[in-house]
């Protein structure tokens, strides 16, 4: 019998940190145009896909990262009808929005056609309920040269991009973000994948101080994903509207209401609120971009 192969995810190597899974099967590999993409079974974890040493999603805790990424900018807008998400290629976030009944459309930016080629064949749980609804829309390209370019107006942005490397680095640019503010329609939001602020305090840094320059309302927010190595994960908030943020529990639990109470695993109306008060660490880091 084989050994199983333990595959490294290597984004903390700078910090002298690995995280090792073992493999109990590889079930995809391959080099794409744009980066090296894994994918194997893991006895805990269940499916896990990495995209350049960078775990990006696994069936056992997606559900916290794409509900949290989803839930709290929409029912905090109130009344989303046009959603834009920058990456995504696995379509987690894109089934997550699709329950808001009250959003008109989806559209998905993805760089890399192999992911969703590939999400097609292993993450079915995802892409089969995305591509049957009329309201989403899958734009194969560059995110900064779509919000560079395109006419539409959208009152929610979604950034589920890979980490400030490769193709994801431009998505973490001062450019991206104000091209981004230039198709928010007004009293819009954007979040963003912002990292692990224990792990990568820079990257969210430098992501607030460029929101502080372009939005009325720059902070994040933060939940725990056990894949997402380091404690809690940032998301990014930018917004045209300072009162987003502040929306009371109340309001929030009618919207939920009013939108069918869906099923979810992590996010609530009490997690959506409390997830924007930040332990000292991260508020000093956020102060002081
Ligand atoms: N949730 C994951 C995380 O937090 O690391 C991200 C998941 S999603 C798979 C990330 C996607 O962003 C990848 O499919 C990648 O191809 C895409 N991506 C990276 N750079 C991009 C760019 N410039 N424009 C559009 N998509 C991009």
């Amino acid at each position: 019998m084989a050994e199983k192969r333990w595959i490294s995810e290597t984004l903390f190597d700078e910090l002298g940190f690995r995280m090792t899974y073992q493999a109990e099967r590889i079930l995809y590999e391959m080099q794409t145009r744009h980066q090296h993409l894994v994918l194997f079974q893991h006895k805990h974890f269940g499916k896990m896909l990495m995209l350049d040493g960078a775990t990006q999603v696994t069936t056992r805790d997606e559900f916290i990262y794409h509900e949290m990424m989803t839930h709290v900018p929409i029912f905090a807008h109130g009344r989303a009808k046009e959603v834009l998400i920058i990456g995504g290629g696995d379509c987690g976030i894109a089934e997550e929005v699709l329950k808001h009944k009250l959003v008109r459309r989806v559209t998905q930016v993805e760089i890399d056609a192999s992911v969703i080629a590939f999400a097609k064949e292993h993450f079915p749980e995802f892409t089969r309920p995305v591509f049957r609804d009329k309201r989403f829309e899958s734009v194969i390209g560059d995110g900064m040269k779509y919000v560079a370019k395109t006419a539409r107006r959208f009152d929610v942005i979604i950034v589920d991009s890979t980490d400030p490397q490769g193709p994801g680095a431009v998505l973490f640019t001062k450019k991206f973000y104000a091209a981004c503010r230039r198709c928010m329609a007004p009293g819009g939001v954007m979040v963003t994948q912002n990292g692990v602020p224990f792990m990568q305090p820079g990257e969210l840094v430098s992501s607030i101080r460029h929101f502080k320059k372009l939005f009325a309302d720059a902070r994040c927010y933060v939940a725990s994903i056990p894949t997402y190595v380091g404690g809690h994960m940032a998301m990014g908030w930018a917004s045209k509207d300072r009162r987003l943020r502040q929306t009371s529990l109340r309001v929030i639990e009618t919207r939920y209401r009013k939108a069918g109470r869906f099923k979810t695993r992590y996010w609530t109306p009490e997690v959506h609120v409390a997830a924007f008060a930040l332990p000292r660490f991260i508020e000093d880091q956020v102060r002081k971009a």
